[in-house]
């Protein structure tokens, strides 16, 4: 699964008059002259190897046929995969967990007041596209680890589903205790809408993919266009993995090995509370048109012709759903290529390959190029090449269920990926456009390096250069001046969604999401439409984006194998803990400044002089102005760090030129301190609730799910009105800085004596 990119708007149409790839650059971050002349012809010989062809015929392959979880054909791709990096010399293996992966077995939906329908829950063969008729092969429309269940009960409308849209529906006067919700797609994770639901009381949760979202309202609809049809349905996962864990809901922190001690179903604490169901919007409209009460709020209101109202009723539902929950096979791809010098210390590269249906977008777009990279890494061995560290590559299984396979693998293997893993580098997928960079900081200035040697195959301007004018001509008046002026464009942090999960958040790799996208609308998502045919029309059509996406991984995982010193930088680190302490203050202060005014005005009379006797509303309760919280260990600790990262920087930069005669001695014991900065940012007793989650910077959010929340102690402390345990994570987050800062100083004096 992967994020819904919004689209973006290209202002800015011109061409530079000269290519922005030099030969004659400084050296490469962590390279002596000599080591950084030869590894920029490995990686200049690489980029010339993977085929548009190949990616096609690859395409064509592993998405011939639906593939999910325990199917025969996601077995059968999991063979071939194998037996193409066994085909190219590379030492490979299948890696099998057991883990719970649920199917449906009965799903009912049906209005019963006030007039009857029976929803479809089916995607119809299309005769243009030659695969949406496997019938037999395809998973029915539904949420995986939905529980089961049978309700019949009122229906509300929620927008979105998410806390703030309870607010809202708590000021009309209604209340969903006892209903069944319906909710839109998007603007959240799709597990936090019936997490939510239940915890106001609702019995069933039903998300229809709205066409203003991801429909005809964006354009046209498949098969004529990109788009969502009336039909389309996303499936897709509701594991609470964000309060819980990702992985296996029956083996939780260790390995779905056949012998790990398994939970009980009913004491699986990932499953949803309440039953879940996906329907399209011609299954909605009906329900949603039958609805009456208050109008929705304006900006609530889709685009389907009816008019939309909240409810409760008259639209009475039925629903029912129920599942095999049988234990099931998944396959993970792992090939290795031993380092020459380094071997302890590993490069890892993944992209899932399990699909919930034909998947050519999810996964195989991100798949084939990862392929088409492992070749090309082999065909170099050939040549002579010989990377100095331990590259790994891998292509999960049971990706789209909740991370199944990275996270079972990651927790069956966590002792020795504690000790040797450097960097895991993840993709999920690949579209037409720009260069989307999100990961640890101490990579942003790396990956910025990377970004600047690739050509965009539309603009033939490198990637950077393109990435950069588009977030210019996107950007708010008070940014632009950054970013003309600031070296690297900022990567986003990482939340959720993908296979990084298991190695960001729960073992502290530093990691990076990678992929091109942002210039086709797409309403394909998790439905059956989402295959080659769709692929070949409405994306990367002549494969030149997933051409350039293995460029881009492969030269990372080249340039991140090679390094004599690995390239992490902590000074955009630095720079953006201070940020995130600054965005954190903020968002106190407006919090306070909002609760203030908000009593304020029900002291003044505000919502009794603008209330509409007619259609009344309730006035909001009078609250506690949030307390003043202690930043200062965070801002002296993001002090220290910024002296610290500047220090290693001049250290490391004095010492290019002679990097090649650095003992190797020297070389393992300094880069083993640089594979350790990533851990120093976790904390063995993990966030509050949630102790799989030991990243104390980065993760996904109890109330967004894949979204990041940065500091996220401290700021989800804020946004749940839990004031002391912020106050309390602060502190934690400050020491975990300070020995982060002495961690780089220590890797500075190495450097500096020799
Ligand atoms: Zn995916």
């Amino acid at each position: 699964m992967r994020r819904f990119a919004a689209v973006l708007v290209i202002l800015s149409l011109f061409l530079p008059s000269s290519s922005a790839f030099a030969t004659d650059e400084a050296p490469l971050a962590g390279y002596s002259p000599r080591s950084s002349q030869s590894e920029r012809e490995w990686e200049t010989k690489f980029r010339a190897i993977p085929d548009t062809d190949n990616l096609r015929e690859d395409m064509r392959r592993l998405s011939a046929r639906p593939h999910h979880v325990g199917s025969a054909y996601d077995k059968d791709n999991a063979e071939w995969i194998l037996a193409r990096f066994k085909e190219w010399g590379l030492d490979a293996h299948i890696e099998t967990f057991n883990v719970l992966f649920p199917t449906p077995k009965v799903r009912v939906l049906e209005m019963i007041e006030p007039t009857k329908y029976t929803a479809k829950l089916e995607e119809p063969a299309l005769a243009v596209d030659p695969t949406s008729n496997q019938k037999s092969e395809q998973l029915p429309t539904y949420n995986a680890y939905s529980i089961d269940g049978d309700v019949t009960a009122p229906l509300v409308f929620v927008n979105y589903g998410l806390p703030e849209d309870y607010e809202k529906l708590e000021r009309l006067g209604v209340s969903v205790k006892g209903a069944i919700v319906i909710a839109k797609y998007y603007h959240s994770w799709r597990g936090v809408k019936p997490k939510v639901a239940a915890e106001h009381g609702a019995i069933g949760c039903l998300i229809y993919s709205e066409p203003q979202d991801d429909g005809y309202t964006r354009d046209v609809v498949f098969p004529q266009g990109p788009m969502r049809n009336s039909d389309g349905v996303q499936r897709g996962s509701v594991m609470d993995f964000a309060s819980a864990s990702p992985g296996d809901p029956l083996t939780p922190g260790v390995g779905a090995t056949p012998d790990a001690k398994r939970l009980s179903l009913q004491d699986a604490k990932s499953l949803s509370k309440i039953p879940v169901l996906p329907i399209s919007y011609g299954d909605a409209q009906p329900l949603l048109a039958a609805l009456k009460g208050p109008m929705a709020p304006n900006e609530w209101r889709g685009s389907l012709p009816i008019p939309y109202h909240v409810g409760p009723g008259p639209t009475k539902v039925h629903l029912k759903v129920e599942f095999n929950w049988d234990i099931k096979p998944v396959n993970d791809v792992i090939a290795k290529i031993p380092g020459s010098v380094a071997p302890d210390e590993w490069i890892i590269r993944g992209n899932h390959h399990d699909a919930w249906v034909n998947g050519a977008e999810d996964p195989v777009s991100g798949t084939s190029p990862l392929l088409e990279e492992a070749r090309g890494l082999a065909l170099l061995l050939k040549q002579g090449w010989k990377p100095r560290r331990t590259i790994i590559y891998a292509a999960w299984d049971g990706e789209e269920p909740m991370l199944l396979g990275s996270t079972e693998w990651v927790e069956a293997h966590a002792e020795e990926l504690r000790q040797h893993a450097a960097v895991y580098i993840n993709t999920d997928g690949n579209d037409r456009g720009l260069f989307e960079m999100a990961g640890s900081h101490s990579l942003e200035q790396f990956i910025n390096g990377v970004a600047r040697d690739i050509e965009d195959p539309e603009m033939k301007m490198s990637v950077w250069q393109r990435a950069h004018l588009s977030a210019i001509a996107q950007a708010k008046a008070e940014d632009r001046k950054e970013l003309r002026q600031r070296a690297d464009l900022r990567i986003d942090a990482l939340g959720s969604g993908t296979d990084f999960t298991g190695f960001l958040d729960h073992l502290g790799i530093a990691s990076l999401n990678l992929g091109y996208g942002g210039e086709d609308e797409q309403g394909i998502y998790h439905s059956i439409y989402d295959d080659f045919y769709w692929y070949t029309h409405f994306s990367d059509t002549d494969f030149v984006y997933g051409r350039a996406l293995a460029q881009t991984i492969g030269t990372s995982v080249m340039r991140l194998a090679d390094a004599e010193v690995l390239p992490y930088d902590f000074t955009d680190f630095a720079d953006t803990v201070h940020k995130y302490s600054k965005d954190l203050q903020k968002l106190l202060s407006d919090k306070q400044e909002e609760i203030r005014e908000r009593n304020q005005e029900l002291e003044e009379g505000v919502f009794k002089a603008t209330l509409d006797p007619r259609r009344p509303t309730v006035a909001p309760q009078h609250e506690e102005v949030p307390p003043h919280l202690n930043f200062a260990p965070l801002e002296n600790a993001a002090e220290t760090l910024t002296r610290s990262a500047e220090r290693y920087q001049k250290a490391l930069a004095q010492r290019q030129a002679e990097l090649g005669e650095t003992p190797e001695e020297t070389l393992r014991t300094l880069n083993a301190k640089l594979i350790e900065s990533e851990r120093r940012l976790t904390n063995e007793d993990g966030l509050p609730r949630r102790p799989w989650y030991k990243h104390l910077l980065y993760a996904p959010g109890v109330y967004s799910g894949y979204g990041v929340k940065t500091m996220p102690g401290v700021r989800e402390g804020i946004e749940q009105k839990r004031y002391a345990e912020a106050d309390a994570e602060i502190v934690r987050v400050a020491k975990a800085l300070e020995n982060e800062a002495a961690l780089i100083d220590s890797a500075s004096a190495l450097l500096e004596k020799q």
